[in-house]
C-alpha cells in the first residue's frame, strides 16, 4: 500500500475547519472529529500543511528513500530547484552544494537548465498554436486539479513536461542512465510527480525541510567547513527565474501583456481554480495560461524560509543576477543545442473525482436538518470552511462534511444540551437532598429506637407503681391526686415513646383493605375543626380501596389535619383528596395557612423539630407520619410557601402507597 501524500497527525488536529476552507480540491472530510485527507482527491498542493496552526498535517516523507540511495554505493544525483536561494539565504550557494557533496551527492545540477529547455518548448508550442489555447503545467497540483475536477479540459495541458523531469532526463543524457535522481525542491506535489509520472526518471523527491534534516544529521551547518562547489553543466540561463509568479513567459520571452494577450499568468489557491473555470467557459482567449497552486514555487508549501513574498523574489532574482554576471552564453547556447532533440514531451489522463450533487429536495432537507428553512437562516458565516451554507450541504450530501461543522446549529444544539444538563443537574441536587435527608432520618431513628426501648420499661414501672400508690392513698385525696398526674404524664411519656418506635419503624403494619374516604373522614372526627376553616373533600372516581394499616393510616392524616388547623389561625380551606395512580394510592392534604419558610423544609420530619409554643408541640407529629408511610413502602413529599409575596401562601403535603402490600 502506498502512503498517502498528505496524512492528518489525529492527536494533533483540533477540528478548526481551516484546512478545510484552504483545500482548493474539497479533499479534506471531517469525519469523527478528525479532518482526513482523501487521498484520492488530494491534488498535493500542501495549502492544507501550509495553514494548519497545529502542524497536523505530515507530508509523506522521502529522507528514507534518500539515505537508502546514498547509502547504497549507486551513483546519485541532486537536481536542486531553482527556488532554492530563497530557502537557504544563511550561505552562499557553493557551500550549501558543498554540504551536498558530502552528503554523497556525485552530480548535483540546477533545474533552472530544464527550464531553460521547457521554457523553448513552450515558445515553439504557442508558435504553432493556430488558434490554441493551453493550460501550462509546469505546476503539478494544477496538473493533478485539472485531470481531477475538470477532466474535460485535459487535452488543453500543455503536454510538455516540467522542468524537474527535463532536468532528470539531461542528468540521465549527460552521467549514464543508471544515475540514481533525486529532486530537492519546494513542492508536496513533486513527490506525486516524482512518483507517477516521472516512473523510472526520478528515485525520490526531497522537500527543502527533508534536506535540512539530513543535513543536520550529518553534522552540516551553515558555518561547516566544506569543499566549496558549483553546479555541474549545463549551466542555466535565465531558468532560475522559473519560481517567481510569470517566470516561465519571462525564461521563455513570451509576452503577457494583457493587450498582445498572448499569455496569462494567475497564481494562489484563490485564484488559480476560478481562473481554469473562467478558462473552461471560455472566459481567457489567450493562447497560454499560467497557473500555479502558489504564488510562484518560491512560496510553495516546503520553504521553511518566512521571509515574505517580496524578500523571496530578491533572493532568488540577486542569485540570477550573480550567476547572469558570469554567464558565459556559448556554452548555454551550445548546451540547448545539444538538448535541441531531448523528447520532453507528455500526455495527461482524466482521473474524474467529481462527486454528483444533490437534487433540489435532498438539498432543501440537508438546509433544513441544520436549521435553514428560510432564505435568511442562510448565515453563510464560513465558519464551516466551505463558503455558503448551500456549498456546506452539498459537501455533506456528497460524504465530505459533517452537520456538526454548522457552528451557528452547533451552537444552538449546545444550548439545548446546556438547559437539559442544567435540568437534570436540579434533578439531581434534589435528589440528593432527599437521600441525604432519609439517612439522616434513618439514624435518628435507630437511635430513637434504642432510647424508647430503654425508657419503656421503666416508665411501665412508673405508671404501675403511681396508679398503685394512687388507688392506696384514694383518688380523691390530695396524695392520690398528686399521683394521678404523675400517672398521666408517665402515661404522656409512653405515648411519646410509642410515636418514637413507629417514627423508627419498629412497629408491625397490619395490612386490611380500607376505603380511602373513610380513612380521611376518621381523621377529620379525631381533630376538633376550628371556627372559619373550610374543609373540602375530593375523592375521584367512586369506591376507592387500597391494602394500608388503618389505624396508623389515620394517625398519619390526623397529624396533617391538626397541623394544617393550627397553620390557620385566621381560617382557610383544608383540603383532603385520595385518588389512584396506577398501582398507588395517593392522599394529598392541601392548607391555605401560613406555609413552611424556606429554611424549615428540610427539617421537617425530624423528630423534636417543632415551632410551636413549649407544651404545645412535640415535634413527632411528622417523624412519626414519615415512619409510617415508609413502613408502608410509600413516600412523603410536602410543598409550601410561606412568602405572600411570591404567591397564596399554604402547604401541601403529599402521600402515595403502593395498593398492595409488599411482603418484605
Ligand atoms: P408539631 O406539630 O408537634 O410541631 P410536627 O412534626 O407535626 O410537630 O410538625 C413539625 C413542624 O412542622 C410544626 O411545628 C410546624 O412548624 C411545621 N408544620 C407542619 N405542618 C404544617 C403546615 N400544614 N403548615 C405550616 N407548618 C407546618
Amino acid at each position: 500500500m502506498t502512503i498517502p501524500l498528505v496524512t492528518t497527525i489525529r492527536e494533533r488536529c483540533r477540528v478548526c475547519y481551516t484546512c478545510v476552507r484552504e483545500c482548493p480540491a474539497k479533499a479534506i472530510r471531517i469525519s469523527g472529529g478528525q479532518a482526513e485527507v482523501i487521498p484520492d482527491r488530494c491534488i498535493g498542493c500542501g495549502n492544507c500543511v501550509q495553514v494548519c496552526s497545529q502542524k497536523a498535517k505530515q507530508v509523506r516523507d522521502a529522507t528514507a528513500d534518500v539515505r537508502r540511495l546514498l547509502a547504497s554505493g549507486q551513483r546519485v544525483a541532486a537536481i536542486v530547484a531553482p527556488s532554492f536561494p530563497a530557502e537557504f539565504p544563511e550561505m552562499p550557494y557553493r557551500r550549501l552544494l558543498g554540504m551536498l557533496g558530502r552528503l554523497g551527492f556525485s552530480v548535483i545540477t540546477e533545474v533552472a537548465f530544464g527550464a531553460d529547455l521547457v521554457a523553448d518548448r513552450y515558445r515553439r508550442l504557442l508558435d504553432g498554436a493556430e488558434g490554441r489555447r493551453y493550460i501550462a503545467t509546469t505546476c503539478p497540483a494544477v496538473v493533478e486539479f485539472v485531470e481531477r475536477y475538470s477532466p474535460h479540459l485535459v487535452g488543453s495541458l500543455a503536454p510538455v513536461v516540467s522542468p524537474m523531469v527535463a532536468a532528470a532526463r539531461v542528468a540521465r543524457r549527460v552521467h549514464g542512465e543508471d544515475l540514481a535522481i533525486v529532486f530537492v525542491g519546494p513542492c508536496v506535489a513533486k513527490k506525486q510527480e516524482g512518483a507517477e509520472f516521472g516512473r523510472g526518471e526520478l528515485d525520490a523527491v526531497l522537500t527543502f525541510p527533508e534536506l535540512r534534516v539530513l543535513l543536520s544529521e550529518a553534522g552540516l551547518g551553515p558555518d561547516s567547513v566544506v569543499e566549496e562547489r558549483d553546479f555541474d553543466p549545463p549551466l542555466a540561463r535565465i531558468g532560475g527565474i522559473f519560481p517567481v509568479s510569470g517566470g516561465l513567459l519571462r525564461t521563455a520571452g513570451i509576452d503577457d501583456d494583457m493587450m498582445t494577450g498572448d499569455a496569462v499568468v494567475v497564481d494562489g489557491r484563490a485564484t488559480f481554480v476560478e481562473a481554469i473555470r473562467e478558462f473552461e467557459a471560455g472566459a481567457i482567449d489567450s493562447a497560454l495560461l499560467e497557473v500555479l497552486a502558489c504564488t510562484g514555487c518560491i512560496m510553495g508549501p516546503a520553504v521553511t524560509n518566512r521571509a515574505p513574498l517580496f524578500s523571496r523574489r530578491r533572493l532568488v532574482a540577486r542569485y540570477v543576477k550573480d550567476r547572469m554576471a558570469h554567464f558565459d552564453s556559448e556554452r548555454w547556447r551550445s548546451d540547448m543545442a545539444r538538448f535541441e532533440e531531448l523528447d520532453l514531451s507528455r500526455g495527461f489522463a482524466p482521473a474524474d473525482r467529481r462527486l454528483p450533487g444533490p437534487t433540489r429536495e435532498e438539498l432543501d432537507r440537508i438546509l433544513a436538518r441544520m436549521g435553514k428553512v428560510r432564505p435568511q437562516d442562510e448565515l453563510n458565516c464560513g465558519a464551516c470552511g466551505y463558503d455558503t451554507c448551500v456549498e456546506h450541504a452539498i459537501a455533506i450530501h456528497q460524504g465530505l462534511a459533517e452537520n456538526e461543522m454548522c457552528l451557528p446549529w452547533t451552537i444552538d444544539r449546545l444550548r439545548d444540551t446546556v438547559d437539559a444538563l442544567n435540568m437534570s443537574h436540579r434533578d439531581l441536587a434534589a435528589a440528593q437532598d432527599a437521600l441525604v435527608h432519609a439517612e439522616k432520618l434513618a439514624s435518628m431513628g435507630q437511635l430513637a429506637a434504642g432510647i424508647a426501648h430503654e425508657v419503656n420499661n421503666p416508665l411501665g414501672v412508673v405508671l404501675m407503681y403511681a396508679h398503685m400508690l394512687a388507688d392506696e392513698a384514694g383518688r380523691d385525696t390530695e396524695h392520690g391526686q398528686d399521683l394521678a398526674l404523675i400517672a398521666e404524664q408517665a402515661d404522656r411519656c409512653k405515648r411519646i415513646v410509642s410515636g418514637l418506635l413507629n417514627f423508627a419503624r419498629q412497629n408491625q403494619v397490619n395490612r386490611r383493605p380500607v376505603e380511602l374516604r373513610e380513612l380521611i373522614e376518621q381523621a377529620l372526627r379525631s381533630v376538633r375543626k376550628p371556627d372559619g376553616i373550610r374543609v373540602r373533600i375530593e375523592v375521584a372516581g367512586g369506591e376507592l380501596t387500597a391494602e394500608l394499616d388503618r389505624d396508623q393510616m389515620v394517625q398519619v392524616l390526623t397529624n396533617m389535619v391538626a397541623n394544617a388547623y393550627e397553620a390557620m389561625p385566621g381560617g382557610g380551606t383544608l383540603t383532603l383528596s385520595a385518588s389512584l395512580d396506577g398501582d398507588r394510592a395517593v392522599f394529598q392534604v392541601a392548607d391555605t395557612g401560613v406555609g413552611v419558610p424556606a429554611q424549615n423544609m428540610g427539617r421537617l420530619f425530624t423528630p423534636f423539630f417543632t415551632t410551636k409554643p413549649m407544651g404545645k408541640g412535640t415535634g413527632l407529629g411528622l417523624a412519626v407520619s414519615y415512619g409510617i408511610v415508609k413502613m408502608h413502602h410509600g413516600d412523603i413529599t410536602v410543598e409550601s410557601n410561606a412568602d405572600p409575596g411570591a404567591g397564596a401562601t399554604g402547604t401541601t403535603f403529599r402521600i402515595s402507597l403502593p395498593r398492595q402490600g409488599r411482603t418484605d
